[in-house]
């Protein structure tokens, strides 16, 4: 690991002012650290923000509650208020790593985990998020596990996070400190992005943000929820493909859905047409048959990773069916 420097900031302005171009804000570490240790992230400073008085779960004036962003994703998911009106979001935290890593990581660090792509993590082989204008490994390597959206020529890696799917069918908006002390918005749908000819920047932060708080809307799937994650071991894996379902039903019709994917694209890929095709229908079988053809015929699939079109398709129709069918 390389030399760098460590401060602890006891405020929020304290935080803002520190930050220089190669630096990094800590939380919990949990993703950081390891990048550092396998030199695929260089800062020169890390600035701890764990001291920051962002670790509440709090009401919100849009009729939903708001998640501190140094708060862990152990207190997170295990918050009464959260199990009861955001148990998709519960549940999908809960599949996520292991009991240890989920007591340390923190909401805001959740937001901005790395690909898991194999040739970021190794740094002798070519990667444009790593090293930009490298090449891209994966795009004629071992992409088992890549994208089959959304990606370009220059990356095809996915986003590995489970909260994220989540947060992308509830509905979420990113609040942040920038470094002149103002704050902003961003809805959760334009916090991550696309590839294109960046593949270096995961999300739209500018130099700086810092990530204070998660406004959640307002719950409307605490009844009919799952979080479906298929991966190749049942506890610490990254899912192939999962599904966050939310489904909002009065008196047989369906009124509201929530729906994404993971393991598909470099963001949450949230499946809007299904959501509209499903409003105002029925829940039934052939409905969310329909509703995952129509989302999956357009993935664009590489020879190893062609798998992950059927399962996906089983996967959406899975998670909406388990999501109708739970018992509250
Ligand atoms: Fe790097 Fe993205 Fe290519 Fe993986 S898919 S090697 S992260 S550029």
């Amino acid at each position: 690991m390389r030399p760098f420097t460590y401060t602890s900031a006891r405020n929020k302005d304290q935080a803002l002012q520190a930050f220089t171009k190669t630096t990094h804000y800590l939380a919990g570490g949990t993703n950081l650290v390891d990048l550092m240790k396998e030199d695929v992230e260089r800062p020169d400073q890390l600035i701890d923000v764990n001291k920051l008085d962002y670790k509440k779960i709090s009401s919100n004036d849009k009729g939903g509650l708001t998640l501190g962003a140094m708060l862990s994703n152990s207190e997170t998911a295990n918050n009464p208020d959260i199990r009861t009106k955001y148990p998709l979001l519960s549940m999908a935290m809960l599949s996520a790593a292991t009991a240890q890593i989920r007591n340390m990581a923190s909401n805001g660090g959740n937001l901005l985990q790395r690909t898991r792509c194999p040739y970021f993590f190794e740094t002798s082989m070519p990667c444009n998020k790593r090293e930009p204008g490298s090449g891209c490994g994966a795009l004629k390597g071992m992409n088992s596990q890549h994208a089959i959206f959304g990606y370009s020529d220059s990356c095809i890696a996915t986003n590995p996070s489970d909260m994220n799917v989540a947060l992308a069918a509830i509905g979420a908006t990113v609040e942040v400190q920038k470094t002149d002390g103002s704050s902003r918005m961003i809805e959760f749908s334009d916090f991550h992005r696309l590839p294109g000819d960046q593949p270096e920047k995961d999300n739209t932060l500018e130099q700086g943000e810092l990530i204070t708080a998660i406004h959640l809307a307002e719950p409307s799937f605490s009844d009919h929820y799952y979080y479906l994650k298929i991966r190749e071991r049942s506890s610490y894996a990254f899912a192939l493909i999962s599904v966050a379902a939310g489904l909002q039903v009065k008196s047989g019709t369906i009124t509201k859905v929530g729906l994404a994917m993971g393991g598909v694209a470099h963001k949450p890929w949230k499946l809007t047409k299904a959501e509209e095709f499903l409003t105002g229908k029925k829940p039934t079988a052939s409905n969310f048959e329909e509703a995952a053809e129509m989302e999956m015929k357009d993935a664009k699939p590489f020879e190893a990773n062609k798998y992950k079109v059927e399962m996906g398709k089983n996967a959406i129709v899975r998670a909406l069916t388990q999501a109708y069918e739970r018992e509250v």
